[in-house]
């Protein structure tokens, strides 16, 4: 049994006296394609800062065995808690594979960087597989399409070995078909990792998500599989107004 998961609670985080984060618990398992969805404002990006450690947050945020709350954002990311920004943060001037490989060796000595120079190590390789690029290892990331950055993004976590994916709005600006294979995507990396998705695509989310958490006010107004968060008054209320 694999202990990857993560559990909240009680999380808060203020600013100058505003709760941005008022008390937030949540659980989630490995294997979950968690999206996390509420108005604009209603904390999501603070939530997801205060896991990856950007924003201070009290309460308690344990992933297996470990606790987050208090440690440094390197040191969370060391323990494999890996994100994406609303906006692309690839090495435009590199090749795909050279992202790739900068990514494997970030953090680690300059023999692993070595190795990675020699031949495409088996992570790296399997991680081209995965996200679809395989056959633009060699193009720079700077001429990819849209949504073939954001799934080079994706393969730098996973060589990183990130045990859990926190992606801000993985599919705005792209087309039909990227949101598809993006869901397809975060479907085969949500099986074995555990995946947070901070999204506004409502379209999306009915199509991929395996469970929702609904947040307002800094507070977590439902959760659920999406039919039940669906279903539930309190969620229409807050999107279509009383
Ligand atoms: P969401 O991602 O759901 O749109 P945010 O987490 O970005 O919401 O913001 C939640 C609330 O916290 C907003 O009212 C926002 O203005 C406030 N907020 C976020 N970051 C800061 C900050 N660094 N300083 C002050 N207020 C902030």
């Amino acid at each position: 049994m694999n202990a990857d998961y993560l559990e909240l609670d009680d999380v808060r985080v203020t600013f100058d006296g505003f709760k941005a984060v008022d008390g937030v618990t949540m659980t989630v398992l490995q294997g979950d394609l968690r999206f996390l969805i509420g108005p604009n404002g209603a904390g999501k990006t603070t939530l997801v800062d205060a896991v990856t450690g950007l924003a201070p947050a009290t309460g308690s945020i344990r992933f297996g065995r470990d606790e987050l709350v208090g440690r440094k954002v390197h040191r969370i990311a060391r323990l494999g808690i890996g994100r994406t920004f609303q906006t692309s943060s690839v090495f435009e001037q590199l090749t795909v594979l050279q992202n790739l490989d900068i990514a494997a060796g970030a953090g680690r000595g300059p023999l692993t960087m070595l190795r990675a120079r020699l031949g495409v190590p088996p992570a790296v390789e399997a991680a081209l597989e995965t996200i679809g690029l395989a056959g633009q290892r060699d193009q720079l990331a700077g001429v990819l399409a849209h949504g073939q950055k954001r799934w080079l993004e994706i393969g730098m976590l996973l060589v990183q070995d990130a045990r859990v994916l926190l992606l801000d709005e993985p599919v705005a600006g792209m087309s039909a078909d990227e949101r598809i294979r993006t869901g397809e995507l975060l479907q085969r990396v949500g099986a074995e990792r555990t995946v947070i998705v901070v999204e506004h695509d409502m379209d999306f989310m009915r199509s991929f998500a395996t469970s929702v958490t609904v947040l307002h006010a800094g507070k977590v107004l439902s959760e659920g599989t999406v039919a039940e968060v669906q279903a539930d008054p309190r969620v229409q209320e807050v999107y279509l107004g009383p």
